[in-house]
């Protein structure tokens, strides 16, 4: 098939697999991204144990990962967002977006390879900048509060990359004529914890999405973190582009979350990150947002009650706090 044909046929298909934006270009060294990194490190604001913070010299060379690349094509799929100002689980987590975008690589790598290239996907690992990538490949632009922004759908987008042998080029979807944050601070002003600093950068250390992962939590962490149990979408959903993808809540099975057995809520929460997969960490946090809460329903009340006689020490404490901690409604 001759190069053009395979480049309109992949925008075709990404195209109904629901991809709102696409752009591609050659593989080049983000050593940029992976100097930013390092200076974020060294200076406290990133957890070098994760993400692409782990190894940025690694994710900025996707050579070294794929040597036979030579291009890449990078991809936005859309998600909503909740019309609240405090959401329990994050827009992208609640809505499997993941799902979409995982099944628009795949069918895209398919593509390539009946059409006899070497090709392969990564979205969300170590070893690649998803933003960077985009960011380069056209596909957004990184607004102030650090994540890569789509015309009329802002950043409620999931992103993710093919690599090819060649460099094709494919593009879906319209671009910003000028900086969209020109003259707007929404984002900055909308942050419970001041995380956004500079320009496009935030402090992960602050950032509630990555507090609500952490181990340890200070007494200002649990206040600070609010009712949320997965996710923070303040920012993204303070900023007016794309305010037309919220839509009304629907609100999250906690009570159900702390009474069923690990298996069955790792099933059920297994597209979000947990740090070794540790059920504790989900429980924790929803325990945590009922106190912040302040009443509890009674079948709530009754699954904390269980916590309280978990073999798990750290649950047992959470459940304890949390009952404490709350007005008891009839
Ligand atoms: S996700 Fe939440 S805490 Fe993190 S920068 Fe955005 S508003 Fe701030
Ligand atoms: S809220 Fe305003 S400043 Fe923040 S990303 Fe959106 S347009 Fe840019």
């Amino acid at each position: 098939m001759v190069t053009g044909e395979i480049e309109r046929q992949l925008e075709e298909l990404l195209t109904e697999s629901g991809v709102v934006a696409a752009g591609s270009g050659p593989i080049a060294a983000l050593h940029f991204d992976a100097h930013q990194a390092r200076l974020r490190i060294a200076a406290g604001e990133a957890d070098s144990r994760h993400f692409t913070f782990r190894n940025p010299q690694r994710a900025a060379t996707l050579q070294s990962t794929f040597p036979w690349s030579h291009g890449y094509v990078a991809v936005a799929v859309p998600y909503k967002t909740a019309r609240e100002d405090e959401t329990m689980v994050a827009g992208y987590a609640q809505h499997r977006s993941y799902a979409q975008l995982r099944a628009a690589l795949a069918a895209a790598v398919a593509t390539l390879r009946a059409a006899g290239y070497r090709a392969t996907s990564l979205y969300d690992a170590n070893q690649a900048f998803d933003k960077a990538l985009a960011r380069r490949a056209g596909v957004g632009f990184i607004g102030r509060h650090s994540l890569v922004m789509v015309p009329k759908v802002g950043a409620r987008v999931v992103l993710g990359s093919i690599f090819t042998e060649d460099v094709l080029d494919v593009r879906i979807g319209r671009r910003f004529g000028s900086d969209p944050c020109r003259g707007c601070r929404r984002c900055v002003d909308a942050c419970p914890t001041g995380a956004i600093r500079m320009p496009g950068t935030v402090i992960a250390s602050r950032c509630i999405a990555s507090i609500l992962q952490q181990e340890r939590w200070s007494v200002d962490d649990r206040r600070v973190v609010g009712t949320r149990v997965y996710g923070c979408d303040s920012c993204i959903d303070a900023c007016p582009i794309g305010w037309r993808q919220r839509e009304s809540t629907v609100s999250a099975p906690l009570a159900r979350w702390l009474r069923e057995g690990d298996r069955e809520l790792l099933d059920e929460v297994g597209h979000w990150y947990i740090p070794r997969r540790d059920a504790f960490y989900v429980r924790r946090n929803v325990a945590n947002a009922l106190r912040n809460r302040g009443s509890l329903r009674p079948d709530e009340r009754n699954a904390l009650a269980q916590l309280c006689l978990a073999n798990d020490q750290r649950l047992r404490q959470e459940g304890l706090r949390s009952l404490l901690g709350v007005r008891w409604d009839r």
